[in-house]
């Protein structure tokens, strides 16, 4: 999928109105609109794996038919997962897995750039932002809710996963032993980019979006215009750590919950990394490692980077 997957246009009008977190007014750039990027996803699989994984599907009710669109109709869709008993989840990039009991099936969700999921008891009301609901036989129920255009829900059998892991076979998931420093030179050598569109580049690594972009740049000590065939052993060296740390450590704070329409977990709690953003959404504040005033350029459309116009270089 194009990099456009990690850019909303729903928060372009909105993002414009107030002043960011932080206080910093704004320069008249929109911000892109944070989406689920790889440590939202990996924190609702944790999520899902633990309070979804063994229950029982009663009832399937899609409200929005364009977000099973793989399949017949939502009846279709539907009689696929009734009565089947949901396994442990699992990952593909950024699709979220939950495995199929008789044989090798799985419910697939695609996030999109906007999507949540929310376990909720089977009767707290239900939000109009709602698209899908599955009801389990005990304990409550799975909601998908604003999948957007992008987003979808689907069952895939066994060779249907495998072809899916096949077109993601290209793209480094940060999370697994996959990220060698050598895997990302490889890459950086022969994509001849600027780091910035590269790393949002779902083809490239997995699941890094415009917050964790800017975070990983600035924790490599790299302006986001800088070449990938350009840069010397150490800098590579550099960004590949900055990926690895910056992307398990927003693991292990549950993700971000930034902008307008934050990112919520399973239970609808924010993440606790935001404390932890050197520069996404900082501009006009001091740099963590030099002082400098932090400024934000329009790299795109809808994109606007973060960063430090000293020492990244
Ligand atoms: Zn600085």
């Amino acid at each position: 999928m194009a990099s456009a997957r990690f850019t909303c246009a729903r928060g372009v009008g909105m993002a414009t109105l107030g002043v960011r977190p932080g206080g910093a007014p704004g320069v008249g750039v929109p911000p892109e609109e944070p989406v689920p990027e790889l440590p939202e996803v990996e924190t609702l699989r944790h999520d899902l794996d633990r309070e979804v994984a063994g229950r029982r599907v009663k009832a399937v009710e899609v409200r929005a038919a364009r977000i099973v669109r793989r399949h017949r109709n939502r009846r279709e869709f539907a009689n696929r997962l009734v009565g089947r008993k949901l396994g442990p989840a699992s990952r593909l990039g950024a699709l979220l897995l939950l495995a199929l009991d008789d044989g090798g099936d799985a419910l697939v969700v695609d996030l999109g750039t906007t999507g949540r999921l929310l376990k909720q008891r089977s009767a707290a009301p239900v939000d109009r932002q709602t698209d899908a609901v599955l009801t389990f036989t005990v304990g409550g129920d799975l909601r998908a809710l604003e999948l957007g255009e992008a987003g979808e829900l689907f069952v895939a059998a066994g060779a249907e996963l495998d072809e899916l892991a096949e077109a993601r076979r290209e793209a480094i998931d940060p999370l697994t032993d996959a990220l060698t420093w050598q895997a990302v030179n490889a890459r950086l050598q022969s994509r001849q980019e600027g780091l910035r569109p590269l790393l949002t580049d779902p083809s490239f690594v997995a699941g890094i979006g415009p917050v964790y972009a800017d975070e990983i740049l600035w924790a490599s000590e790299l302006r986001w215009d800088r070449r990938s065939e350009r840069l010397s052993a150490q800098e590579v060296r550099r960004l590949h750590r900055a990926i690895q740390e910056v992307v398990q450590e927003a693991v292990r704070l549950r993700g971000s919950s930034v902008g307008e329409a934050p990112w919520l977990d399973l239970r609808g709690n924010k993440g606790e990394y935001e404390p932890q953003l050197n520069v996404y959404l900082r501009e006009g504040q001091p740099c963590r490692r030099c002082r400098t005033p932090l400024v934000s350029e329009r790299t795109g459309k809808a994109e606007t980077t973060y960063y430090c116009p000293k020492c990244q270089s």
